[in-house]
């Protein structure tokens, strides 16, 4: 239950009462305070085709702290998307300060926010949202593709927006329908009418939006783990925007902001963004599938664990140590998931990204070229031997 203020263009500040009820209270009237309403609306970027403002007040305590969600949505109309924020508001004196998730002061403000739980404090916070710092170098997702690991999923959409241009999001389609968490996380519902659109914060900074869903849970900030039910593939357009046909658009977060997702893994599958939106392909290995192709879910690639690179047919030496001139105690196959115990300097070899002397020693003892294995951060991925 929660309180919900629909904000249409000429009627700003219009709230309808509803009713709240906190986990250990007696139910009451609520009505968002206007001005709350109103001060969450002014955080917001300015954008022309927003068709309403939906500012959702999810918890609100007596101390005047208060927690939610606002949408921005768009027009039903093909390749428009709404946008989205959780918010945190406080009393200073007799008037409310708002901060959007994605500012500096969300992070610093989450960090011991009485509106949030400990585990929220810890996601949305300093050190979740904590900084963009390793935004550049570090692709590691931690995450799986979002549905049964073992199922094959049409690639219906390459990178593309969410809202705005940033290329945040792909559409999948097929296998049972079932939309699943791509990582444990913190699940909150967006759109007013509580369907469609799940957004879910994970650790390190990340969190991922699952929208056109049918069917989805509706949730206030409940855990949720890897692999759990968000909901169905759909058509829904709750918060504006089109769908030819069910499947999830699923989009990649960071820092409290879409970012591209061109070069994440996910599901041990690369990404790779193509020369339009909508265009593009992913990569597991050396297998290449362009969109229109299945993309099988082999699960995610944990943090210290890489994927091999043949760079083109072929197997991948394990040597005794670090560099060519060692002996061959072994191979792995191309596309296999090899974990990285740790890193050395050895021969130079040229892979499919990069040129590089630096050799991994994986799990199992043996030694391999740093040139044939996609971990997405540098290295040493671990650490040096
Ligand atoms: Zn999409």
């Amino acid at each position: 239950m929660s309180a919900i203020a629909l904000v249409l263009p000429g009627l700003f500040g219009a709230a309808a009462p509803a009713s709240q009820q906190p986990a250990d209270d007696e139910p009451f009237v609520y009505s968002p305070d206007p001005v709350l309403v109103d001060e969450v609306m002014a955080q917001l970027p300015p954008r022309d085709d927003t068709v309403a403002t939906d500012v959702h007040v999810q918890r609100e305590n007596a101390d005047k702290w208060a927690f939610g969600t606002v949408v921005q949505v768009a027009p039903e109309e093909p390749e428009r998307h709404p946008d989205g924020w959780l918010w945190l508001a406080w009393a200073e004196g007799d008037r409310w300060r708002v901060a959007l998730e994605g500012s500096p002061q969300f992070a610093r403000v989450s960090d011991d926010a009485p509106v949030l739980t400990e585990p929220e404090q810890e996601v949305l916070g300093t050190t979740g949202y904590g900084g963009s710092a390793p935004l550049a170098t570090d692709f590691r997702t931690g995450m799986r593709l979002p549905y049964a690991v073992g199922q094959q999923w049409r690639y219906t959409g390459g990178p593309h927006p969410m809202s705005g241009t940033v290329r945040s999001s792909i559409d999948l389609a097929g296998g049972d329908g079932r939309v699943l968490a791509a990582a444990d996380g913190y699940a909150y519902t967006m759109c007013p009418s509580e369907t469609g659109w799940i957004r879910v914060v994970h650790g390190r900074g990340f969190a991922t939006d699952y929208y056109h869903l049918e069917d989805n849970i509706v949730v206030y900030g409940s855990a949720v783990a890897e692999g759990d039910y968000i909901g169905m593939i759909g058509n829904d357009v709750s918060c504006g925007g089109s769908s030819t046909g069910p499947h999830v658009h699923f989009s990649l977060r960071r820092d409290g902001e879409y970012v591209p997702i061109d070069g994440y893994n996910l599901g041990k599958w690369v990404i790779g963004a193509g020369a339009a939106n909508y265009q593009g392909f992913a990569r597991h290995g050396s297998t290449r599938v362009d969109v229109g192709g299945v993309l099988h879910n082999h699960g995610a690639l944990a943090l210290d664990e890489g994927v091999v690179d043949t760079f083109g047919p072929g197997e991948l030496n394990r040597r005794g140590g670090p560099g060519a001139e060692h002996e061959i105690v072994g191979s792995v196959a191309d596309g296999a998931t090899v974990t990285i115990e740790c890193s050395a300097r050895g021969s130079d070899h040229t892979g499919r990204d990069r040129t590089t002397n630096v050799w991994h020693r994986l799990g199992d003892g043996g030694w391999v070229s740093a040139a044939y294995v996609w971990t997405g951060a540098p290295d040493p991925l671990t650490r040096w031997c």
